[in-house]
């Protein structure tokens, strides 16, 4: 017998069992076979345009052949947290190849992107601190400030005049103020302004805490990040990344200065009470950073991929939002809608998942697609030719106005 809920959770649950007896449940799709850009989902063939795999190195020979060799020196788990007995050599040497690559001190890897928002952000925003959000950054900085025992205040979303108006009305009221945002926004591929945040960071004394999940491996000189695009590395406190999207693995990183990230060694709880990175996700990540160093063209391949598919959008006539990115959201507006093209695409040989309310404002679902390094143009065109049929099927808005 179920458990009691409250009635918002029984609306959601209604609301996905309405869609799962018509057929258009979007979500938890099982995934047969994975061979990066084509996916096999009930025995048939999709090109995959919902994943964060942007350098396609999730198969890779070298990269799976470094995660391999791993669990063959270090078997396949650490069985406890890097505090007690799951610190290896490889976490260590991982940590010190990162903040090379990064352009920070030091860096420390989590086990997961989530666990590394909630135990850094939860370590430097104590009771006397505040910390600034732009009201579109992800979950997991959320719900970092459910357990941080400072305040939050929101800014709108990449509005400088917000966040400099949040800035004037908290800097003298707390010990210290941390601006966090995302580097690109994950639904909406856009990128934070950096350079403007850095400005006003300096003016007020604020701190700088970035989490570009969706902007290592892909923004800046070989990957280096959202910070490394703008040349502000030196000017952001913290960054976070995480390896499950360019790196192909799972973990997170944060990067700083090495006073700082020793102090959230010690007091990031979700660090010190979770076990460690397994050997071969650490390994995964170590090779994924040696092909992008050695591979000039991945970066090249990404971006031509990604001018190709914003124009073809843009050609048929979707508003695709301020994407700079390889998140190219596709706006459609009603969110049953949402759920009918995602069945469309998915009957049509490509998978896409749509991002509905309370994810987004209501009346104001997209469809979000993302593209890889490994993607072929004739995968591409297919893609543009199967969304196109889509935009006339449904009479799909090409503005926010429709
Ligand atoms: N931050 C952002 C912006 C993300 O998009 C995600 C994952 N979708 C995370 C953090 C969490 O990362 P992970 O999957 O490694 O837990």
């Amino acid at each position: 017998m179920s458990l009691k809920f409250s009635s918002a959770a029984d609306r959601l649950m209604d609301k996905a069992n309405m869609l799962k007896s018509k057929d258009l449940y979007p979500f938890f799709r099982q995934i047969g076979d994975s061979e990066g850009t084509v996916v096999k989902i009930d025995g048939r063939d999709q090109i995959m345009i919902g994943s964060n795999n942007y350098l396609g190195l999730t198969h890779h020979p070298h990269v799976k052949e470094a995660a391999i060799k791993a669990i063959e020196k270090y078997g396949t788990g650490c069985t406890g947290s890097r505090f007690l007995n799951g610190n290896l050599t490889i976490h260590e040497e991982l940590e010190e190849k990162l903040a090379t690559y990064l352009g920070h001190e030091k860096a420390l890897i989590f086990s997961t992107g989530m666990q590394t928002n909630l135990g850094a952000l939860s370590a430097i925003c104590g009771p006397r601190d505040c910390m600034l959000f732009d009201s579109e950054n992800h979950a997991s900085i959320i719900d970092a400030s459910r357990l941080a025992m400072g305040t939050t205040f929101k800014y709108r979303h990449n509005d400088m005049e917000s966040l400099e108006e949040q800035l004037e009305a908290n800097i003298d009221r707390f010990q210290k103020v941390i601006i966090v945002a995302d580097g690109v926004f994950s639904m909406t591929g856009d990128i934070a302004n950096l350079p403007e945040m850095v400005r006003l960071a300096e003016k007020y004394g604020a701190y700088i805490y970035v989490d570009d999940a969706h902007g290592i491996g892909v923004m800046g000189e070989k990957g280096a990040g959202t910070m490394n695009h703008f040349g502000v590395t030196d000017k952001v406190h913290l960054n976070m990344g995480t390896f499950s999207k360019s790196f192909a693995s799972i973990g997170g990183v944060l990067s700083g200065d090495a006073e700082t990230i020793n102090y959230v060694k010690h007091l990031a709880r979700s660090f010190m009470f979770s076990a460690s990175m397994a050997p071969s996700a650490v390994a995964t990540v170590s090779a994924c950073i040696d092909v992008i160093n050695e591979d000039d063209t991945l970066h090249e391949k990404l971006w031509d991929n990604v001018q190709f598919m914003r124009n073809g959008f843009q050609e048929i006539g979707f508003y695709t939002y301020n994407s700079q990115t390889p998140i190219i959201p596709i706006f459609i507006g009603d969110d049953v809608k949402s759920m009918l093209v995602t069945k469309f695409l998915s009957d049509h040989g490509v998978f896409a998942t749509p991002v509905v309310p309370p994810a987004v404002p209501k009346g104001e679902a997209l469809i979000r697609t993302s593209y890889m390094a490994t993607h072929s143009k004739s995968e591409l065109t297919k893609v543009l030719e199967v969304f196109a049929k889509a935009k006339k099927e449904f009479d799909l808005p090409s503005t926010m106005g429709h």
